[in-house]
Parts: C-alpha cells; sequence; structure tokens
C-alpha cells in the first residue's frame, strides 16, 4: 500500500523554495523598522498593477477589505442592492453588507459555477447599484455580458478575483475587466503573503485616491482626516514577502496547470464533471474541483488513502444562518444548492509532485474500479 500523503497545499515547500530571498526582504523591513506604509508597500502596488496590466493599485489588510473599499468607491452604501453569487466564500456578501447596502443572490451557472447573467438580470431593481462577479476557482465570470448588464442599467461591475490572480479572459487580466478588483492574498491563494492581505486595483484614478484615503484612516496627512475611514493598510513585512514571491507567480499557475492537464487526462472515462475551461478564459486552477453524485463517498474513499480535500463550498450563502434575515428559502438558486452537494476540490498547489497528482488521480480511479 502507498504511504504518500497528499495535503491540500505545501506553503512550507513554497517557503523553502525561496527561504533566502525572503528571509532576507523579512530582515530588511526589520532593521529599517518601516513597519506601516513602508517602502515595500509602495513598490509592490506598483509591480501587481503592472502585473494585472492596470493603472493603479492599492494594499489591504485583507481580501475582505480590499473588496469593502471597492464597493466604498462606487459609492454603494444604505437602500442599495448589489448583486453577486451565493457560491463563494461569505467575504463577497459581507463586504456588501458592510456598506449598509443590501445583498442579492443570483444563481450560477451550472458548467463554470460562475454568475449568470441572465439570472443576475432578473434580479435588478431601481435600487440595485452594482454586480459583484466572483472569479471562482481561477476562472474569470463571463464579463463581457456581465460588462453588457451593467452598461445598461447604470451600474459599476466589481471583480472579486480573490481566486485569479493572472487569470485571462480574452487575453485581459482578471482585475482589469471591471470598474475596479479586489485581490485576497490569504496564505493559500495562487498568490499567498504569510498572513491577511490584499488589494484593490483600478484604471480609475479618482476611485484609487478614494480607496487609498479611506484605507488609512480617511487622511489628508497625519492629523488632518477628511472623511472617516478604516485601518485597512497592507503590512510592509507582507509587502516585502508578496515582492519576493510576486515573480514566481506566472510559474505557479502553470505548475497549476499541468496537473489540471494531468488530471484532466487521468479522469476522461471516469463519471466525474471536470471544470470547464471557457474558450475565452485562461484557468488559473487556484481549485481543481470536481463534481460527483457520491461525493462525500469519493471524499471519505481519499481520506482513507491519506489524500486531503476540500469542499468549496458546501452550504450556499442564502442558506447560511447568517443570511435569514433576507428571506430566501431552499431551492431559490437549484443550480448553486445542487452543485453544493456534489462539488469536491482536490488537491492542486504548485509544488505538487508529478508522482504526487499521479497518486491521486490513480486513487480516484480505484474508487470507481
Ligand atoms: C479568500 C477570498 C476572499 C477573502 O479574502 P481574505 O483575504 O481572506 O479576506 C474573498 N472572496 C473570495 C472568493 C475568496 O476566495
Amino acid at each position: 500500500m502507498n504511504t504518500l500523503k497528499i495535503p491540500f497545499a505545501n506553503l512550507s515547500a513554497q517557503y523553502l523554495h525561496l527561504k533566502a530571498e525572503i528571509d532576507q526582504a523579512v530582515e530588511q523591513v526589520l532593521m529599517r523598522g518601516d513597519f506601516i506604509m513602508g517602502q515595500a508597500v509602495g513598490e509592490f502596488e506598483h509591480e501587481f498593477a503592472r502585473f494585472c496590466g492596470a493603472g493603479y493599485a492599492v494594499g489591504c489588510g485583507s481580501g475582505t477589505a480590499a473588496l469593502h473599499l471597492a464597493l466604498l468607491a462606487c459609492g454603494i452604501g444604505h437602500g442599495d442592492e448589489v448583486i453577486t453569487t451565493p457560491h463563494t466564500f461569505i467575504a463577497t456578501s459581507e463586504a456588501i453588507t458592510q456598506t449598509g447596502a443590501r445583498c442579492v443572490f443570483a444563481d450560477i451557472e451550472e458548467n463554470t459555477y460562475t454568475l449568470d447573467p441572465a439570472c443576475v438580470e432578473a434580479c435588478i431593481t431601481p435600487r440595485t447599484k452594482a454586480i459583484i462577479a466572483v472569479h471562482l476557482y481561477g476562472q474569470c465570470a463571463e464579463m463581457d455580458k456581465l460588462r453588457t448588464l451593467a452598461d445598461r442599467h447604470g451600474l459599476k461591475l466589481i471583480e472579486d478575483a480573490a481566486q485569479s490572480h493572472g487569470a485571462k479572459y480574452h487575453g485581459k487580466s482578471a482585475g482589469t475587466l471591471g470598474d475596479v478588483a479586489s485581490f485576497s492574498f490569504y496564505p493559500g491563494k495562487n498568490l499567498g503573503a504569510a498572513g491577511d492581505a490584499g488589494i484593490v486595483v483600478t484604471d480609475n484614478e479618482a476611485m484609487a485616491r478614494q480607496m487609498r484615503a479611506l484605507s488609512n484612516h480617511g487622511r489628508n496627512d497625519k492629523y488632518t482626516h477628511f472623511v472617516e475611514g478604516y485601518n485597512y493598510r497592507l503590512d510592509t513585512l507582507q509587502a516585502a514577502i508578496l515582492q519576493v514571491k510576486l515573480p514566481h507567480l506566472e510559474a505557479w499557475n502553470e505548475a497549476r496547470k499541468k496537473i489540471a492537464a494531468l488530471y484532466r487526462d487521468r479522469f476522461a472515462d471516469l463519471p466525474l464533471l471536470l471544470p470547464l475551461e471557457r474558450e475565452s478564459n485562461s484557468h488559473v486552477y487556484h481549485l481543481y474541483v470536481v463534481r460527483c453524485e457520491r461525493r462525500d463517498e469519493l471524499r471519505d474513499f481519499l481520506a482513507r488513502r491519506g489524500i486531503a480535500t476540500g469542499v468549496h463550498y458546501p452550504v450556499p450563502l442564502h442558506l447560511q444562518e447568517a443570511y435569514q434575515y433576507l428571506g430566501y428559502r431552499c431551492g431559490d438558486f437549484p443550480v448553486a444548492e445542487k452543485v453544493a452537494t456534489e462539488i469536491l476540490s482536490l488537491p492542486i498547489f504548485p509544488e505538487m509532485s508529478e508522482a504526487e497528482a499521479d497518486f491521486v488521480a490513480a486513487t480516484v480511479r480505484d474508487f470507481f474500479a
């Protein structure tokens, strides 16, 4: 019996690969002592904006804070409605609610798990102010259709790109497809910090300026404040580590794609629904999510063979206790509800060896044998 243990991610392997550079970057910050809004923050903001092909980037303390700032910069607040998907991490809807706006859910596409533009259209009311498209699992949502809808109804289009650093849509990078975009650098994301971190990206200079001010207590200068803001700053230490990692992101995404290709090849004849990569898209496989009617059995089988898996996400947001007050019921979003019972995220991370991916593939095949 094979005794390989396959984790869901391997952050220490990534650190060891870059240890000398990361240690040096951390030491430089410690020696300079510029922990808050230090040199590395501005440098990393420039580098990440350039990576996306966007005009401006503002570092944040988390992806959730970044999304909150993006909504505020769109002028969202009390009395407004923002449409998003129920098939996402709760941070997406939290950011909406925290502006005072009401979160309105719309169902997803069966094959890509991203917002279904037709369902979005059906939810638009005179109070609707914005749409948040979540580029889920590493693949961009159907942005052309969402852009058309947003323009027709005068809505802002926001990208939650927390799972899609480096993903492309018609050749353009995630983060440049809407009015403003947020990214998370939570440690397990395609680009991960050594703690919490995030960033907002936009081509709109006025929005960038406003988000920068709001992220730092609404400051004009140290003790004058034109508005009440937040402490949403990106730590200099995190920025310094992200600066070391960013040049490796493309190669890491390529490594993820290679594992996805291996899985695709090995699973072709199995009764599994594999990730559908839209022709317009370059998918960066933050997660490799298959669908299986016997999902829980498959998950237990893999766990017994030492293979870690995940479910992203098991309970759609409209059915969470936290959102009871919104008044949704079971059956409101049939696609999201069905998908949640069948999805399984298999291990995929850049440091995964071909032998490890082979072992996962062979074990999945064993389950069906
Ligand atoms: C990770 C994630 C976030 C939140 O990011 P944090 O940095 O943990 O605050 C938001 N949206 C999605 C889709 C995510 O996956």
